[in-house]
């Protein structure tokens, strides 16, 4: 299986000189997704997993499946104002301005072992965020997953220490 055969190249999108990388053959493809999905919980089988954690919103369609597969829970990392109970906060840089990552205070136990998912590393800033969030709770995070990998923007120097899976890479 390719998984590349199932990644749509749209040009210029959702501004001029982005190459955005759509997923969404990929996912609407019983045997692509489930061979992607296979590819992941076989690496987190290795890393005694307790729960999955992923931002909105393509973190939940990667990591869902791969919970249910190993049998553990899933934790949403979402945009300020869209989780109903307490959380915590934390502020990170976007090419023009900020944003904010907030997850449930309770959402990690300390100590759990946690699998970080989502489709794509570009600079790594989204994952960086998620990352502090899990260790402000006391999570450890075992392992972090990927469908794809843009290698050029070198987002694994932000994740330095961390242990990263991706499918698919693009030079
Ligand atoms: P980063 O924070 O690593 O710079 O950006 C990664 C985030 O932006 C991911 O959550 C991902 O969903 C989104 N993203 C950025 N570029 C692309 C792209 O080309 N394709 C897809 N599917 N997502 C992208």
């Amino acid at each position: 299986m390719n998984l590349q055969d199932y990644i749509n190249i749209v040009p210029d999108w959702p501004k001029p000189g982005v190459q955005f990388k759509d997923i969404t053959p990929l996912m609407g493809n019983g045997d692509a997704f489930r061979y992607a999905t296979d590819q992941i919980v076989e690496y987190a089988r290795k890393k005694e997993i307790d729960l999955v954690v992923g931002p909105e919103a393509r973190g939940f369609i990667v990591g869902c499946p791969v919970a249910y597969s190993l049998g553990v829970g899933f934790a949403p990392v979402r945009k300020e104002g869209k989780l109903p109970r307490e959380t915590i906060k934390v502020e990170y840089g976007l090419e023009y301005g900020k944003d904010v990552l907030t997850i449930h205070k309770d959402a990690v136990k300390p100590g759990q072992r946690v699998l970080i998912t989502d489709d794509l590393l570009a600079t790594g800033g989204t994952i960086d965020a998620t990352i502090k969030l899990v260790e402000q709770l006391g999570g450890v995070v075992a392992g972090i997953a990927f469908l794809i990998e843009l290698n050029y923007l070198n987002g694994r120097a932000n994740l330095d220490g961390y242990d990263i899976l991706t499918l698919l890479t693009y030079e």
